[in-house]
């Protein structure tokens, strides 16, 4: 591991969850350390009542709103177009994942060459926004599975991460997601993820910390076994 980078053990994460992990800390406290409370993305009730262009048209006008509040001038060339670009962008391209409907379509394939060996699609690059302050998660992903008779094309391994990145997050949530989705397309408990990402909140404001990155890793099945866990991270960080 380089200098600077936090392990988070997501196995772990699941005993912190029965005791309410946020109480008695401070709303500041909560975004400046990144708690979160589970790794459902917690949902409203009626969530997909709204069709995309509703939901658009009221996001446009809040938005208008908060550029308002902030003394920007509405009517200038340039910033007259911007509360609907927000909207547009926040539906339909970095917070589209919240919508199962986009969920990728997952076509499997018999495992007919017998190929009984871990696949690793590495260094997925990947985007996604920090559901605390809503500003970029940069950063890259590893996958690992051993088929169990089914395969994926390696391009929905690609799509998958997109998906669950494309929804406000926190890394371990976003990790854990994209392993249980894996596992439940798969029938297989032999998965592994690992992100390593950089997050703006932490190096644009707040403790404005360029140099660090954040790694989690989550390990299912044969990859709580050392031997397969430290194959999987020797594919992934030695390179060739
Ligand atoms: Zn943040």
């Amino acid at each position: 591991m380089k200098r600077n980078e936090t392990l988070y053990d997501t196995q772990q994460m699941d005993k912190i969850q029965e005791v309410n992990p946020l109480e008695g800390f401070t709303m500041d406290e909560i975004g400046d350390a990144h708690l979160f409370t589970s790794f459902d993305t917690p949902m409203r009730e009626g969530a997909f009542d709204l069709d995309d262009e509703t939901k658009i048209e009221l996001i446009e006008k809040k938005f208008a709103e908060i550029m308002n509040v902030l003394g920007l001038d509405l009517n200038d060339d340039s910033l007259k177009g911007t509360p609907h670009r927000v909207a547009k962008m926040y539906v339909t391209e970095i917070f589209k994942g919240l919508n199962p409907a986009n969920a990728p379509k997952v076509a499997l394939f018999e495992n007919k060459y017998q190929y009984d060996q871990m696949l690793i699609e590495r260094d997925i690059t990947l985007y996604s926004n920090c559901e605390h302050h809503f500003v970029p998660i940069v950063g890259k992903a590893h996958v690992g599975y051993i088929s169990n008779g089914k395969v994926i094309g390696l391009s929905k391994i690609n799509r998958i991460v997109e998906f669950f990145s494309k929804r406000p997050q926190v890394q371990e949530r976003l990790t854990v997601q994209i392993a249980n989705y894996l596992k439940e397309v798969l029938s297989t408990e032999d998965v592994a993820v690992v992100i390593d990402a950089r997050h703006l909140c932490v190096s644009s404001r707040g403790v404005e910390d360029t140099s660090s990155s954040t790694l989690t890793a989550t390990y299912f099945g044969k990859f709580k076994e050392i031997s397969t866990r430290e194959e999987f991270l020797r594919h992934i960080y030695q390179k060739g």
